[in-house]
C-alpha cells in the first residue's frame, strides 16, 4: 500500500457520532487532555519548535462560536479547532504564547504528517464557515450546530454541510514522456501536471479528458487513478491520475487563457533539468509532485 499523500489523515478518529451528542460534547471541553488548535482562517499557530500549536481547552469555549470539534486522539483526548477572527478573544484566552501564525503552504514545509492533516482539516472547515455564514437559498444569516459540522438556516430551515471543491491534477505519459504545464504567474522554471476543477455533470475521467484536451489538445482515452490529497488551499480535494496516451508525444496545443506553456519532457531530460535547476517541480508535499516522482521511479 502506498503511503497516503501529505495533508490526508493517517488514521486520525474524526469521531463523527459525537458530533450530535451535545453533552459529550460539553464533557469533552472539560476533558482535562483536550486540545485546541488556533487557526486564523489559511493560517495556523505554530510554536517556535515550527509544531503546531494544541492547548488546552479554556472556561467560555463554545461550539457554536468560531469552534469547530475536530475528532479524537488515540489516547481519547477530544481535539478541537478556534477560529481567532470569530472567538476574539480566542488568542489570549488560550494562554498560548510564543506562537506565531503561519500560511498553511508555509506550514506544510515543516509540520510532521499527522499534524499537517490537522492543520488542514480545521482550516478547511473555518473557511467554510467564514464563507457559509449566510443562507444560499434565502440569505438569512445562519446559526451552526453539530459541533461545527453543520448550518442551519433559521429563515428557511435549510441545511447547509461542509463543502469540499474535487479537482483532477493528471500526468499524461506517452513512451518516456511526460506533459507538463506552467501557469503564468508561477515562478520561472516551475512545470506541472495539468490540473482543474470538476464541472457538474461530469465523473472524473469526463474531467481528465476535458482538461487534458482544453488546455494542451492531447486526448486521452483511460485516465487511471493513483490517489488522492485534502487540498486546503481553501478546501479542494485533489484526484490524481496518469494518463497514458500512447507510445509516442503527441502534438500539444496550448491553450494560452490558461497555461503560458505546455510540452512533452523525456524522462532523461527531465531528470538532468530538475538536477542542474532548468526546472523546478512542485513542493515535495504536493500530489503533482508524487505523480511525476512515481513516474520517474524517484
Ligand atoms: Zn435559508
Amino acid at each position: 500500500m502506498r503511503r497516503p499523500n501529505y495533508f490526508a489523515s493517517r488514521g486520525f478518529d474524526r469521531a463523527g457520532h459525537r458530533r450530535q451528542d451535545p453533552e459529550w460534547m460539553a464533557g469533552a471541553l472539560r476533558h482535562p487532555d483536550a486540545r485546541v488548535l488556533l487557526v486564523r482562517r489559511a493560517e495556523v499557530a505554530l510554536d517556535p519548535a515550527q509544531r503546531l500549536v494544541q492547548v488546552a481547552a479554556w472556561e467560555g469555549l463554545v461550539p457554536d462560536h468560531g469552534l469547530v470539534f475536530l475528532g479524537e486522539d488515540a489516547d481519547g483526548a477530544p481535539v478541537f479547532c478556534v477560529d481567532v477572527g470569530v472567538m476574539a478573544d480566542a488568542e489570549e484566552a488560550s494562554g498560548a504564547d510564543a506562537f506565531r501564525f503561519v500560511d498553511l503552504r508555509g506550514a506544510a514545509m515543516v509540520l510532521p504528517e499527522d499534524e499537517a492533516n490537522r492543520a488542514a482539516y480545521a482550516s478547511a472547515m473555518l473557511t467554510w464557515h467564514a464563507r457559509h455564514r449566510f443562507c444560499g437559498a434565502c440569505g438569512e444569516p445562519t446559526t451552526t450546530d453539530w459541533a461545527g459540522h453543520v448550518r442551519r438556516c433559521p429563515g428557511c430551515g435549510a441545511e447547509h454541510f461542509p463543502r469540499t471543491d474535487p479537482v483532477i491534477i493528471v500526468l499524461c505519459t506517452a513512451g518516456d514522456s511526460c506533459l507538463l504545464g506552467r501557469q503564468r504567474i508561477w515562478p520561472p522554471q516551475m512545470w506541472s501536471a495539468l490540473a482543474g476543477f470538476v464541472e457538474p455533470g461530469e465523473s472524473l475521467e469526463d474531467a481528465v479528458r476535458r482538461e487534458v484536451m482544453e488546455e494542451a489538445g492531447v486526448l486521452v482515452a483511460e485516465p487511471v487513478y493513483h490517489s488522492s490529497q485534502p487540498w486546503p488551499f481553501p478546501m479542494s480535494l485533489m484526484l490524481g491520475f496518469h494518463a497514458p496516451v500512447g507510445d509516442a508525444p503527441t502534438e500539444v496545443v496550448v491553450d494560452t487563457n490558461e497555461l503560458e506553456d505546455a510540452r512533452w519532457f523525456g524522462r532523461d531530460e527531465l531528470t538532468d533539468a530538475v538536477a542542474d535547476g532548468g526546472v523546478m517541480l512542485p513542493p515535495p508535499f504536493s500530489i503533482a509532485r508524487q505523480l511525476v516522482d512515481s513516474w520517474l521511479g524517484t
